[in-house]
């Protein structure tokens, strides 16, 4: 197996892959209100398509793989596609990224398929507030699929909570006062403006410090260093307590000087950075030719452009035009 090393000599090995661009949710930061435009079926990669490209993918250097979209679970198929995936020699670690509202029926079928892990999103602890950020969610759904993921035997569970300045700013002690009695991370991140309400998230943007800052006038953290991971979130923990507490700062402390990332969208083209809209599509390649060296070649191409860093944050920065369930978030 080659190492996939771009040219600010990043190891590229972490792919991350939607497999739909629809959604059972419309969060405010991330879905047009109105909903995306509809993409031709014809356009979305098939499974055995997606398979194809991780195969290449991980012969040539990627070991982690995350399914995400839109809502992954929305897929049919996506047992079967997580199982076909556990399968590739050379995946090392499988994770799924979920808004949970499908979680409860599917945990078990997923962990038996050969899932590792799963993410699950969570803007707020309140039923109401929760429906509002999600355009209609039901919070109660969502905590029946953590409870049931872990009961199936998913450990640790992942929490991600966009932080939003005026919306759930006052909820981030009682996020982080989950982590004391369960095995959740709890993992802060920063809303970035993508997408057609990025305005919106530009007014409502709150850094981790502050968020932080609130969380220690409840209780002292304790910072977390593992060994050999250079992992895009900052990790603490409460003394005694059962989980940990990560902070993902894109916009305040950017980690691109070890952005490990690919991302294939579920219409088949390859980014190499969330923010750019320079992206390659894999789709003529795979549906020409039976033969992988075109693949191998484009894949080579995105990652010897992957820009050294995004520009947010300065001035007049290029964003990017596309919603972040279109992306893969
Ligand atoms: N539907 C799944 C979910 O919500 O977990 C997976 C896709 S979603 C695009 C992946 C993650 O991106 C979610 O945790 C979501 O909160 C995050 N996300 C979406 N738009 C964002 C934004 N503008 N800023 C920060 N995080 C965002
Ligand atoms: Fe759907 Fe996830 Fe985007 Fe919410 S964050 S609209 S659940 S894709």
């Amino acid at each position: 197996m080659k190492d996939l090393v771009d040219s600010f000599n990043r190891k590229i090995n972490y792919l991350r892959v939607s497999i739909t661009d629809r959604c059972n949710l419309r969060c405010v930061y991330c879905m047009p209100i109105d909903g995306i435009p509809k993409v031709n079926q014809k356009d979305i990669l098939s499974y055995e398509e997606i398979l194809r490209i991780v195969e290449v993918a991980v012969k040539n250097g990627i070991t982690k793989i995350r399914i995400t979209g839109g809502e992954p679970l929305v897929r049919k198929g996506v047992i079967d596609f997580v199982r076909s995936l556990s399968r590739i020699h050379g995946v090392k670690d499988l994770s799924l990224t979920t808004n949970g509202i499908l979680l409860r029926g599917f945990a078990s079928d997923l962990f038996q398929a050969g899932l590792h892990r799963v993410n699950v999103s969570m803007d707020s602890l309140n039923h109401v507030k929760f429906q509002k950020i999600t355009g209609g969610g039901n919070l109660e759904k969502v905590c029946e699929g953590i409870e049931e993921a872990l009961r199936v035997g998913f450990s640790p569970i992942k929490i991600n909570t966009v932080i939003i300045h005026g919306f759930n700013d006052d909820e981030v002690i009682d996020f982080a006062r989950l982590s004391i009695n369960n095995p959740y991370h709890i993992r802060f991140i920063e809303l970035m403006p993508i997408g057609s309400n990025s305005k919106w998230s530009e007014e409502r943007y709150i850094s981790s410090q502050e968020a932080k800052d609130k969380i220690e006038s409840f209780r002292k953290l304790h910072p977390i260093h593992k060994k050999g991971e250079r992992a895009a979130a900052r990790m603490f923990r409460f003394k005694g307590a059962m989980g940990e507490i990560g902070f993902i700062s894109p916009m305040s402390a950017h980690f691109c000087s070890s952005c490990n990332r690919l991302r294939l969208t579920a219409n088949g083209k390859l980014r190499t950075c969330l923010f750019s809209n320079e992206e390659v599509d894999l789709k003529p390649s795979l549906r020409e030719s039976y033969d992988n060296s075109g693949l191998e070649r484009l894949i080579d191409l995105a990652i010897s452009n992957k820009p050294e860093k995004h520009h947010l944050g300065e001035k007049n920065p290029k964003k990017c035009s596309r919603n972040m369930s279109d992306i893969g978030g």
